[in-house]
Order: structure tokens, then sequence, then C-alpha cells
């Protein structure tokens, strides 16, 4: 079993119950008390909370007792001699866990001291950790061994920080490979999905903050985001991995709709967001790793900036499965891990965009004049799929340039953008960012240019309804909104994850609650 873990981090006892109240009521299975935050901190004082902890839930929470050294990011800098008396008065207390450094266990006078309080102990155990805030521990795996040979018993706790994705593998490898309880996972915006696999993989404990403001480590997540948004509750070892891969990822709406979707479907799968800084390199590094761990359970990726190209290329080296419109685009958003390690990716931007445009009316894009406003990785999709449906295609952009070259690949026409003043299209769709969340008031046509016979499509979601969009409402031409097309990207994904069709309606709720719409 994984204990859900809650750290009570206060200055004074009152304060202290208050955590204690809202960690229990939020469902945490096991409270760490962390008595280096309690000013004037005395063992009476600990006695006195242990003694309240217990008496919060009607079958006591398992408690961990620590008092953590300046140097493992303890908040008050109390001597090893206090340190060492509150943790025995833990044991008096019966708690059933103490956690003392390993770098102070090492030191022989604090261990006979632990070692002592520990022989008149009735069921305490001792969690021996290492935390390192850097970066990885050079040998995490020695680490573990030292711990376990100078104290059998102990828990080993190993948690480092992970700067990148790729750190977190040795942290899980170990993690899979103990038999025996113990505590491993990273720390830091990378290490997040190892808080949350720690569950899948079977480590001892796994931490989470009861709210927002009483974390006590980088990369913490509430109770809340790890039970509600990644499925937590239902996670074991058999749960099926998919993840959603790019720089930045913090703001990505992918993890709150597919674990949605997974929850609806009753499916035994989680998503997670994977922060992979870097470019091919780690990208390569990251599938490699994933596909040389099978026992991981990743089945399929969503592919966001920077990586899209990135992801294409992998398989085209590995000889997977291209679609073919991925290739011409040139990018791929979604990446399959299949049984005999073949891959696949393909591309459901394009198909969100024009089964957005299908779904307003425009059942017939042959011959249809379209006017794309932009020329980035939004336009390519949006405009191979266009062509392919046979429309008649002119490419607006800032860098005339860049809207050249796109032209000449796909066939259609290119324009600077002052030539808008002579838009006639009857389709307009916006691929630039102008209009997107915080700068909601920019737009790339001046509303003069807008007609009532013209469908305006702008694919900036957030808002989903854009200055653009607005303003071609009031000319009373046809809208439709980026929101759509994510929706049916999203939708395109989940199929191709899990060969099911999701609720759409579903996809627009949480995108909506989540974008305040
Ligand atoms: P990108 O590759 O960076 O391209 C950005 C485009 O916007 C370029 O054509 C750029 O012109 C133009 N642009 C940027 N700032 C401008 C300005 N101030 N004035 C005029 N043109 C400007 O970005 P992308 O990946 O294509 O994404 C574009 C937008 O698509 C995003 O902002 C997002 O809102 C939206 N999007 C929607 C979905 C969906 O599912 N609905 C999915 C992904 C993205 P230059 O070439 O001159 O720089």
């Amino acid at each position: 079993m994984t204990y859900l873990a809650v750290p009570i981090a206060a200055k004074d006892f009152k304060e202290a119950l208050r955590q204690i109240r809202v960690a229990v009521t939020r469902g945490a299975e096991m409270l760490e008390l962390r008595s280096d935050y309690l000013d004037s901190l005395n063992t009476e004082l600990i006695t006195k909370l242990i003694t309240a902890a217990k008496a919060e839930s009607e079958k006591p929470l398992p408690l961990i007792v620590t008092c953590r050294s300046k140097s493992q990011d303890g908040s008050i800098a109390y001597p090893d001699k206090l340190r060492i008396e509150v943790l025995s008065a833990a044991v008096k207390a019966n708690v059933e866990f103490i956690d003392f450094e390993y770098e102070s266990f090492r030191d022989i006078n604090n261990q006979e001291k632990i070692r002592l309080a520990l022989s008149q102990a009735k069921r305490t155990r001792l969690i021996l950790s290492a935390h390192n805030f850097e970066g990885p521990f050079d040998d995490v795996g020695g680490m573990y061994r030292h711990i376990m040979a100078t104290y059998p018993a102990a828990i080993p706790k190993l948690v480092y920080t992970a700067n990148q994705i790729n750190d977190c593998f040795d942290a899980l490898d170990l993690l899979s490979r103990t038999s025996d309880k113990a505590i491993i996972f990273c720390m830091g915006r990378a290490g997040l999905a190892t808080r949350i696999l720690a569950k899948k993989l079977g480590s001892f404990v796994t931490f989470a903050a009861a709210e927002r403001k009483t974390a006590t480590a980088p990369g913490q997540l509430t109770i809340e985001q790890l039970k509600d948004l990644y499925r937590y509750d239902s996670i074991d070892e058999d749960t099926q991995l998919f993840g959603v891969i790019g720089d930045p990822i913090e703001h990505s709406l992918s993890p709150l709709v597919h674990n949605a979707c997974f929850a609806e479907a009753d499916l035994n799968c989680i998503y997670l967001p994977i922060l992979l800084a870097g470019n091919r390199d780690e990208f390569y590094d990251f599938m490699y790793c994933v596909i040389g761990r099978r026992w991981l359970g990743f089945k399929g990726f969503s592919i966001t900036i920077p990586h899209k190209q990135n992801a294409l290329d992998f398989v085209t080296q590995r000889r997977g499965y291209i679609e073919p419109l991925a290739e011409i685009i040139g990018a791929a958003n979604t990446l399959l891990l299949g049984p005999d390690d073949k891959t696949k990716v393909y591309n459901t931007d394009y198909k969100g965009a024009t089964d957005a445009i299908v779904a307003a009316g425009i059942k017939r894009l042959r011959g249809v004049d379209t006017a794309v406003i932009g020329a980035g990785g939004v336009a390519r999709a949006v405009v191979a799929g266009l062509t392919t449906a046979g429309a008649n295609v002119t490419i607006y952009n800032r860098t005339v340039r860049k809207a050249q070259r796109l032209a000449a690949e796909f066939n259609c026409q290119f324009a600077p953008l002052d030539e808008l003043k002579n838009l006639n299209a009857k389709l307009l769709v916006n691929c630039t960012s102008l209009g997107m969340y915080p700068n909601v008031d920019a737009t790339p046509v001046p509303t003069e240019y807008l007609k009532k016979d013209m469908a305006v499509f702008d694919t900036v979601y957030n808002p989903p309804l854009t200055r653009l969009l607005k303003d071609a409402k009031r000319h009373h031409a046809k809208t439709i909104s980026g929101l759509d097309m994510f929706i049916n990207q999203a939708a395109a994904q989940f199929n191709l994850f899990t060969g099911k069709d999701p609720d759409i309606e579903l996809i627009r709720e949480v995108a909506s609650e989540h974008l305040k719409c």
C-alpha cells in the first residue's frame, strides 16, 4: 500500500491543529508532523500535538514525526540535541514512524541516541531520509544500499530534484526494484509525475499538501489535484499511462480533459503532464527511456511545443507508422506505443479544425475561397486540412516570406497582412496568437474588413470568444471558436489512445470550466 501523507507545517499548536483537521477532511491517509516549523519547540509540545492528531479521526491516522535539519531544508535551525529529544518523545508517544536524516544519523553520537530511543519502541519504525534539492544524487542506488547497510530495519526515503524529466528514471528504476518498504520520488516541476507514479510503483508513501499554501516541497501537489485531477484513488500497478509532452506544460488543458474522459469511460488509465525541456536529443532520450521500461506502462502521448517535429522524426527513424497528413504537415501531436514497441504518430489538429468548420454548417470546402492568417505551426495544420479538402486558400502573414514558403508547399496564394483590406473570402481562419489571453483586445483583422456572408474561425481558444469573433458576430457573420477545434482534436486523440469515442460535452464542460467561459 502507498500512503498519501500530508505534511503539517505550522508555527504553533493552534495552526497545526487546523491543518490536521483540513488534511483529515480532505482524505489524508498519514500525517507528517514537521516539528521544525514549530516555534518554541519542546518535547511537551510535540507530545501534545501527537495526542491531538491521534484524536482527530475515528481511526487514528499513522504519523511520521520529523524535525528536519536546516541543511535538509528544515524551517528552524534547531540543534541536533533538541531534534533527537523531540524524536525520542515521539517514540515514547508511540507514533508509527520517526524520520531522521541519513547524514545526521551517520554521526555516531546521534546514531547511538536514536538507536537507544528505538530500542524502547513498541512499534515506531525509523525512516532514514536523504534529500537533494539541487539535482539528482550521483548514485541513488548506492545511497539506498548504504542506508540499508547502516540500519537494515530502516525505511529509506530518497528524494531528489529532477531538473528535467529524464532525471526521474533513476528514481523510478530504484522504486521498481525494491521489494521492501521505501519512499522514492523526485521534486521540482519535472518530477511531478513521479509523485503520482509512486502509487503505481508501490512507494511506501507519497506526499501531498492539504492546501496550496501549506506545501512543503517544490512540485508538491495538493490532495485535491492528486485525487480529482490525477485519479489517485484509482491507480494500481496495472494502470496504463498517457501524458502530454511539452515545454511549457503547466497551462495545458489536456490532463484535465483526458483524465475526466478516462474516469467517465471507467478505464484504468491516467494522463500526466510531462515537462520535457530541451529539444531533439532530450526527446529521443525520453522516448528510449520509456520504450526500455515497458513495466512503466506508457501507451501514448499528446505532443506539444516544441516537440511536434521531434515526434515525427523519432517515429520516422524507427520506421514506425506515420499518418500521411502528419508527414505532409511536418508535425505530429499524438504518439502511440504499441505492445511490440511499434510507434505510430498522427496529427489530430488538422482534423480538429476541419471538423469544427464542417460542424458549423460548411459541409463542402471544395472551391471555397479561404483566408488563413498566420504561417506558424497551427497554420500549417489548418492549411494542410483545408487544401486536402479542396479549399482555395490565401495565406496572410506578418512575415511575408513565411507565408510565401507555406503557400509554395501547399500550392496556394499568399499576401501581406495589409492586403486584408481587399478581403473577399467566404471563410476566414485566424491562426496567429493575436487575441489570446492576456492580450484579449488584440485582433488580426480590423472590424471593417469583416462581412456578413463570411464564416470566421478563430483557432485561439483562450478566451473562447475572442475579440475577432465578437466583431464577426456584430457583422452577423457565422463564427467558429477555437474551443471547438481543441475539443475535436482532443476527442480524436482520445479515440487513438483508447479506440473509444469520448463524451464531447464532457470535454466542453471541463475545458470551459477551466477557461471560465
Ligand atoms: P506559432 O507557430 O508561433 O505562429 C504564430 C503566428 O502568429 C505566426 O504566423 C506569427 O507571425 C503570428 N503572429 C504572432 N504575433 C503576431 C503579431 N503581433 N502580429 C501579427 N502576427 C503575429 O504559433 P502556433 O503554434 O501556430 O499557434 C498559434 C495560435 O493557435 C496559438 O496562439 C493558439 O491560440 C492557437 N492554437 C489553437 C489550438 C486549438 O486547438 N484551437 C491548438 C494550438 C494552438 P510571424 O510569422 O510574422 O511571426
